[in-house]
């Protein structure tokens, strides 16, 4: 079956979708974009990732294509046409619009161009330990807006390149400090080697995520508490367990960073917690028939 994706107002197979070639997205990566999880049809953490999106349009000064009901109506038609219904991802793009290459924003009442995807993804994982993988550590050479969720990612791009090269999955950036900011696709935790359960707190530095959000709601109910304090590339090293968060990791265990293992190696007591209670919170309490 063939993909379907969105352009400003049509449905299309995705090989004949398409947008003008100056767009502002293409020629400035001035454009923001989301990825919400589809698990068993439901959209996960869905009003967090809408009101990102509405956040970044403002930030960005960008107008919202459609509004917020027309949006939603648009991600279920996506979803269907694309029949997402065990596990994938719905990608939406909006960018300042096609125009006369020029810095300054085009006219008023350009246009905004407005891009939703979907495609499936494997079966949310059943087995924390398969799912553990490892990271590298590269320098933060992005801008000081983070917190902003714009396409420009030619910065986490090669930083996932080579985390790939290295054989690891992600690359934990560091920040002028020697301080681990985050992953270029996903936040990072630590739990230290006192025990304590820490990640980064929210500032331009890094980008809110709806995942971090929600699995920081689901602590109290497990007994774990978190201090949002910024830890070093040397305690991440000498950390007990490291994970990441992100629509598509989840809670995803960090078992080598730099080729070295973390603690024994093995996921460690809080990470499984985690991951088990944010299984429940993506799932709904059903068991994984995956
Ligand atoms: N940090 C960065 C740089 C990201 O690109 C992402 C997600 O793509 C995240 C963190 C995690 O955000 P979320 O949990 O909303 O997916």
């Amino acid at each position: 079956m063939s993909r379907i994706a969105y352009v400003n107002g049509r449905y299309l197979p995705l090989a004949a979708a398409q947008v003008r070639v100056e767009d502002r997205g293409f020629l400035f990566g001035d454009g923001i974009y989301e990825v919400v999880y589809v698990a068993r049809g439901r959209f996960i953490d869905a009003e967090k990732h809408l009101a990102r999106l509405e956040r970044s349009l403002r930030e960005t000064r960008i107008a919202m294509p459609v509004g917020r009901r027309a949006l939603e109506g648009v991600l279920r038609e996506v979803q269907a046409r694309n029949r997402i219904t065990e596990s994938g991802l719905i990608y939406i793009q909006v960018t300042r619009g096609a125009a006369r290459r020029e810095h300054v924003f085009p006219k008023a009442g350009t246009r905004p161009t407005l891009v939703v995807t979907a495609r499936a993804l494997p079966p949310f994982p059943k087995n924390v330990d398969a799912w553990a993988t490892g990271i590298i550590t590269g320098p933060d050479q992005r801008w000081d807006r983070c917190d902003i969720k714009t396409v420009n990612l030619l910065p986490n791009v090669l930083a996932k390149q080579a985390a790939k090269e290295a054989g690891a999955f992600e690359t934990a950036f560091i920040d002028a400090e020697g301080m681990v900011t985050e992953c270029a696709s996903s936040n990072i935790w630590i739990v230290d080697a006192a025990g304590q359960l820490r990640t980064r707190p929210l500032s331009h530095d890094i980008l809110p995520g709806c995942t971090r959000a929600a699995l920081a709601e689901l602590l109290a109910g497990e007994g774990v508490t978190l201090e949002e304090r910024a830890f070093s590339q040397d305690e991440l090293r000498a950390a007990r367990e490291v994970f990441i968060t992100s629509a598509t990791s989840f809670v995803r265990p960090i078992t080598r960073v730099d080729g070295a293992a973390v603690a024994d190696g093995a996921v460690g007591p809080v990470t499984r917690r985690l991951f088990a209670a944010f299984t429940r919170h993506v799932l709904g309490g059903l068991p994984n028939a995956a």
